[in-house]
Formats: structure tokens, C-alpha cells, sequence
């Protein structure tokens, strides 16, 4: 009987926002979900039915239509029953039966904590969500209400519902805009994953409650009558903001519980749209408002569709409080989010691609529906879902919302794909920025592109959209490969030519499709890139060929490896000879590399390799002022070898310039520092100024970047000594 009253007063509350619901199959879906999970009982001892009607009631109070009604009735049917998918559709039709299967479906992928599982998760929720959102709201409600009786679990169920809650379904319903389910799903984690600081800060907004409600009330009746003079007549509420988001901020800011101040936001609801701002300037004329704090989310609504004034003040008894400004027709979709938009349009719940309230579900979708890497593709979407959002304005004006943080780079890639790879620089507000500049509120920004710009690795280690950083990623990888596929075949050209031929007369002969059946590759692309990479050596792909074949070439290879070494692999053995030269490219070592005589590298620079015509790679410091002036396409990643001892023979000439006084005993001091730190000075050159002053320039020897930095910073020290630098060695090679 008790069951019945609950049902009976769900149902009263659809009848206060659904004209014409069908309650007979309302009915019905109790009574069949009821005979289904006959002889379930919960975790709590409670019948099972009392679960699915509960999440009737929270899908009732997003005010859905009679299918999501009714498949939260049945929602558990299929998973936990003998009841099949068919038999609801003969039962209670299609819609239901859809709603029905995708929320089965979902939570078939739910308890894996594993990272890829979670990403395969989420991957299904959004295909899920793009094909008819109630799945995903009946979803949201399932996920409510087992957060609600979750103290009958076990603890490790506990932690593992609420992380996933934390990190999946809470930053989901902040996305579809149901704010109230978001806070709540937010301190039902927060109190399990965090149970003591949950229960401290719950303590502490407890302990002063006679006295804030006293507060609450007071404001509420100042803000009254203040509107009410003025001709508005404004709906007022006050309450504490919730646990989670208090805790948030004293972990974010690093403060305590009494420094948060607004722990208590305000909400005025009025008419229409021209009284929210009418109101906000008598608000702020009677309180002193804080800088910084004002959004004007109305001119700027956020992406969800959320609208409101928002402003904090001090209050009465120098009290911060927060005050959120909107209309009745605000409020309902600032609380009920997406569900809002289609209310009573029953079948009709896939939104409508021309609406840019959904402009951002399809966005996620388009994206990230075929990602490769499953980690990849949870991590982009969980920015994307996650973030606080800042706007920024192109020049024409037009808004968009990025994840606070978000750099130039992140704009331009939002702006277009070709714009992002292309961008080289950035204007905010009128002024020159690095393209890893973060925006802020309403910033206006140009982006300025050069066609040889090309996506930059090192961009990944700040861009924040998981738009960006797919586009990066896919770009980066295309390019590592062409640029390893065009060193592959400038080795292996280099090397036929020792044959009299090369890689297109070999097209054309047909052996090099003979070359390519007898090894493992498929193609000729393929076996450059190997090539390049370094994974393979050109001459093993020709001698594999010359090996097996008996037509005169053998022997013209022999002939002329008995005439002369061939010149590459004089190339190898020299690199052989030379021991380790410290760098690697790509895993590889066996590399001919040279410094370059501009920046002079030292082991420890970060560094960047240039393919040369002939002369293996050319070692740059990355910020050399020559790199900018290389074509692009030939520049290639390239790191240190890891190994801490370098041979003698990989020591790196470099030149030190010192600016001091003109004193005696002070190049003792300075050779002396040298020494000290294990540096050798082959070459030292003074010369004195008029002033008094001396510039000596030493040429040294050093095994790493680290040994100079020390002796550098050791001389610095010396009395009467101005500055020490590193010149572009003169006698570098
Ligand atoms: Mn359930």
C-alpha cells in the first residue's frame, strides 16, 4: 500500500506539469516492473521496486514526458529480469523500448574503473546522448537515487560509484544544465570520498545556523523592499552554497573555512530581462560590489543555455555574499537545464542539429566519436565536460567559450583547423602575445597565421580543449612521419647510387616491388620511413636484394666495395668511430650529426636536428636565431642521449665571454672556477678597456650544459666580475 501512495503522488506530481499524461500506462509499467522484480530486495532489505519508482520520481522532477517516465520504471528490467527489449516494445512501443535498451546498455559499462573502460564508457554515453538525450537523463536519475542510498553498499563500491559520479555523471548534468542534480550528485560524492573534510565543513555550516538563517532572512527582507520601492516585485531566496563547492574553494585558494566568505548565495528572480539589470544597479548601489566578481551570463549566456547575473558584495556586517540576478524563464532553465527546451514535445528528443544550445553535444560528438586512442579520448572529453568556462570574442565579436585556461593556440584551433596549424602569433586586446598566452573573460583576439607555420609539439604541453589537442597530436605524428619518410629516402638514394641507380629507376624495373615482397613491408613509404627512422640501414635493404639475386649486380657491388668502401658506409663506420655523439633521434643513435657552428650546442640545450643535403643532421639550440630561417619541413625532433657520461671525445667547444674589472688576480679566480668545475680552457683572450674594465673570452671544453651553468654561476659570484655569457663559439666545428 505504501508503494502505491508513492506511486500515486508521482503521479500527481506529473499532472502539475504535463497536460495530458497517459497515466493508464504510467500504471501499468508499475504493476509490470513490480512482477518482474518479484522477490528482489535492495542492499536496504527494501522490495526492488522501490528503486525503479524513486527514479520515477527524479525523472518527474526534470519534468520529462511519459516514456522516460515510464522507462525509468522499467529500466532495470532487462538487465536484472528475464524481461527482454522485445517485450517491452509489444508491451509499451518503441520509444520506451529504445530508452529502455540504451539505458541497459550503458550500465553494462559502468563499474570498470580501468581508464580504457571508463573511456569506452563514456564513448557509448555520448553516442548514446546524441541519439536521444533521455536515455542519458533517465541515466542521470538511476545514478541520483543510488547515490541517495548509497550508504548500503560496501566501502569499496562506495569510493568507486562516487569517484565516477565526481568525474563522469556530475560534470554531465552541469553540461545538459541541471544544476540541482549536479550539486547534489557533487556533495553525495564529495561526503564518501572525502569523508572528513565533508563532515568538518557540514559541522561548521551547521554550527552557525540559527544565526545565518537570521542572516538569510534579513537580506532577504532588505533586497524586498529595496525592489519592491522600486516598483519590481522580485522572488528572493537565500541559502548556503553547497559543501562540495565551499570545499573547493578552501582547496583551491588555500584558505580555511572562515575565510570563505560567500558561503551564502542569494537569488533574485524577477519579471523580465531589463529588471535584472535595474535591480543589479540599486544591488550594487546599496552594497559595495566586489571587482571581478560580475558576470553578465544574460548578454553572454553559457553554453548549456544557463542565463543570470551574477555579482558578489559586501553584505550587511561586511559579509561577502553572492548574488544571482534572473528571470522566472531563466530560472527554469538554469534548474532544469535541456530538459526545458522539449518539454512536451513527446518523441521528438534527438536535438536539433540548427540548435546552438546542442551546438556543443554534437561538437563533442564530431570529435571524439573516432578517436584511436581510447586514454586520448577520456581525457579530451573529460576537459571538455569539465571546465569552468571563460568567453572570448573574435574581432567580428562573435563569443565563444573555452575551459578556463585555454591559450591563443586553443582559440585559434576553435576558430579552424587550418588556422590553428597555421597560427604563429597572437593579438589580445590589441596587444603582441606568446601563443601560449592564457585568456581571460572577455579578451578579444586575432590570430595571425604564416603559411610555413606548422603545429608545434611543444604546443601540446599547454593547449586545454581536447580539440586542440587531438589536432595537434594527428598533425605532429603526420609530419614525424613525412619528415622520417623523406630522410629515408634521401639514405637510400644515396645509398643505390653507389649501384649507378636509384629509387625511380628501381620503380621502374620492377625491383623494387621484388625488394619490398622479400621484406616486411608493404610499401615503399613504409620502408622509408623505417629507413629514416633509423630502425632499419638503407645498404641492408639493397644487400637483402643483391643477396638472393643472380644477375651481375652481385658482382658490380663487389667490384666496387672492393674498389672503395662505399661512401655511406664510410658515414657509418665514422659515426661508429666517433663513439657516442650524445644525440638521439627517435631511439636511434647511429645518426651523422654536426653542431652548428651558430649556437653551438652543448649537451643538456634543448636542441632541434636539421636533415641536410649530404651532411647527416645539424644540431641547433632550439631558440637559435638560424632555426627560424631552416625549412621547416626538414627540422626533426631530436634529444640528449641519457647516458651522464660522455666520452672525452663528445666534449662540446664552447666560448664564455666575461665582462669584470680590470684587477689583478681576478683570472686566477676565474680559471680557478673553471677548473673547479671540471671545464677545461683550451684558449683564453683578454682585453682591456680605457675604463678599466676587461672582456675575456675563454674557449672551453665542457661534457654538458649542467658543468657550464656551474662554472658560469661560480664566476658570476667573483667580486667585481659584471656578467658572464655564452658566445657562439669561434672555433666551433
Ligand atoms: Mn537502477
Amino acid at each position: 500500500m505504501q508503494l502505491e501512495n508513492r506511486l500515486d503522488s508521482i503521479i500527481k506530481k506529473v499532472r502539475s506539469y504535463h497536460p495530458d499524461p497517459n497515466i493508464t500506462q504510467l500504471r501499468d509499467a508499475f504493476e509490470y516492473s513490480r512482477r518482474m522484480h518479484e522477490g528482489q530486495t535492495r542492499k536496504s532489505g527494501e522490495p526492488y521496486i522501490a528503486h525503479p519508482l524513486e527514479v520515477m520520481d527524479i525523472i518527474a522532477d526534470l519534468r520529462l514526458d511519459v516514456a522516460s517516465l515510464v522507462a525509468g520504471l522499467l529500466h532495470d528490467t532487462v538487465e536484472d529480469t528475464d524481461c527482454t527489449v522485445d517485450e517491452i516494445r509489444t508491451r509499451f512501443g518503441d520509444d520506451v523500448a529504445f530508452l529502455v535498451d540504451g539505458v541497459t546498455k550503458l550500465s553494462k559499462f559502468e563499474f570498470n574503473t580501468r581508464q580504457e573502460a571508463q573511456a569506452e564508457n563514456i564513448r557509448k554515453m555520448i553516442i548514446a546522448m546524441s541519439r536521444d538525450l533521455r536515455v542519458i537523463l533517465v541515466k542521470l536519475s538511476d545514478r541520483l537515487h543510488n547515490m541517495r542510498t548509497l550508504k548500503y553498499m560496501s566501502e569499496s563500491g562506495q569510493q568507486r560509484k562516487s569517484r565516477e559520479t565526481m568525474d563522469i555523471y556530475a560534470p554531465l548534468a552541469h553540461r545538459l544544465g541541471l544544476n540541482w542534480v549536479k550539486t547534489e550528485l557533487e556533495d553525495l560524492s564529495f561526503r564518501y570520498l572525502r569523508p572528513e573534510a565533508y563532515y568538518d565543513i557540514a559541522e561548521k555550516v551547521a554550527s552557525k545556523k540559527r544565526q545565518r538563517q537570521s542572516f538569510i532572512r534579513e537580506v532577504i527582507g532588505i533586497l524586498n523592499d529595496l525592489l519592491t520601492e522600486h516598483g519590481i516585485s522580485p522572488e528572493v531566496y537565500g541559502r548556503p552554497k553547497n559543501f562540495w563547492s565551499i570545499y573547493r574553494k578552501m582547496r583551491d585558494q588555500q584558505i580555511e573555512f572562515e575565510q570563505v566568505f560567500d558561503v551564502l548565495a542569494f537569488r533574485i528572480i524577477v519579471d523580465e530581462r531589463a529588471q535584472c539589470y535595474e535591480a543589479l544597479g540599486l544591488v550594487h548601489n546599496l552594497w559595495k560590489p566586489i571587482p571581478g566578481r560580475f558576470k553578465d551570463y544574460i548578454a553572454i549566456s553559457k553554453p548549456n543555455g544557463y542565463q543570470s547575473l551574477h555579482t558578489s558584495v559586501i553584505g550587511p556586517y561586511q559579509e561577502r555574499i553572492e548574488i544571482q540576478i534572473r528571470t522566472h524563464a531563466m530560472h527554469k532553465v538554469a534548474e532544469e537545464g535541456i530538459a526545458a527546451h522539449w518539454l512536451y514535445k513527446e518523441g521528438k528528443a534527438v536535438p536539433d542539429r540548427d540548435d546552438e544550445k546542442f551546438a556543443w553535444l554534437h561538437q563533442l560528438m564530431e570529435e571524439h566519436q573516432d578517436h584511436e586512442d581510447p586514454v586520448e579520448f577520456l581525457e579530451s572529453v573529460k576537459i571538455d565536460l569539465f571546465h569552468d568556462e571563460v568567453y572570448i570574442f573574435t574581432p567580428q565579436g562573435d563569443v565563444l567559450s573555452f575551459p578556463s585556461g585555454a591559450t591563443c593556440v586553443d582559440f585559434a584551433y576553435a576558430i579552424h583547423t587550418e588556422i590553428g596549424h597555421r597560427c604563429s602569433g597572437a593579438k589580445v586586446n590589441g596587444k603582441m602575445v606568446p601563443l601560449k598566452h592564457e585568456l581571460k573573460n572577455g579578451d578579444i583576439v586575432e590570430i595571425i597565421t604564416h603559411k610555413n607555420q606548422r603545429p608545434n609539439k611543444d604546443w601540446l604541453s599547454f593547449v586545454k580543449t581536447g580539440r586542440a589537442r587531438t589536432k595537434i597530436r594527428k598533425a605532429v605524428r603526420k609530419e614525424q612521419r613525412e619528415r622520417s619518410r623523406e630522410l629515408g629516402r634521401e639514405l637510400l638514394d644515396k645509398e643505390l647510387k653507389q649501384y649507378n641507380t636509384n629509387i625511380r629507376a628501381w620503380e621502374r624495373s620492377g625491383r623494387l616491388d621484388e625488394a619490398l615482397e622479400q621484406s616486411r613491408f608493404g610499401t615503399l613509404e613504409e620502408m622509408l620511413g623505417e629507413i629514416g627512422y633509423g630502425k632499419m640501414q638503407a645498404d641492408t635493404v639493397i644487400k637483402k636484394f643483391y643477396e638472393t639475386d643472380d644477375d651481375g649486380d652481385q658482382q658490380k657491388k663487389k667490384k666496387k666495395t672492393n674498389d672503395k668502401e662505399s661512401k655511406l658506409g664510410k658515414l657509418w663506420s665514422k659515426i661508429v668511430d666517433r663513439g657516442k655523439t650524445g644525440v638521439v633521434v627517435d631511439g636511434i643513435e647511429d645518426v651523422m650529426v654536426s653542431y652548428a657552428k651558430c649556437c653551438n650546442p652543448v649537451p643538456g640545450d634543448d636542441i632541434i636536428g636539421f636533415v641536410t643535403r649530404g651532411r647527416g643532421l645539424s644540431i641547433h639550440t632550439r631558440d637559435c636565431k638560424s632555426v627560424s630561417h631552416l625549412e621547416r619541413e626538414r627540422q626533426i625532433e631530436v634529444r640528449w642521449a641519457n647516458d651522464t657520461e660522455v666520452p672525452d671525445s663528445a666534449r662540446r667547444p664552447v666560448s664564455v665571454r666575461v665582462y669584470c674589472t680590470d684587477k689583478p688576480g681576478l683570472l686566477a679566480n676565474i680559471s680557478q672556477s673553471f677548473s673547479a668545475a671540471g671545464v677545461n680552457i683550451s684558449e683564453a683572450q683578454c682585453v682591456t678597456t680605457d675604463d678599466r674594465r676587461a672582456v675575456n673570452t675563454f674557449e672551453v671544453l665542457v661534457n654538458n650544459r649542467d658543468q657550464l651553468t656551474r662554472a658560469m654561476k661560480d664566476i658570476e659570484k667573483i667580486k667585481g666580475v659584471y656578467k658572464v655569457e655564452r658566445t657562439a663559439s669561434s672555433s666551433a666545428g
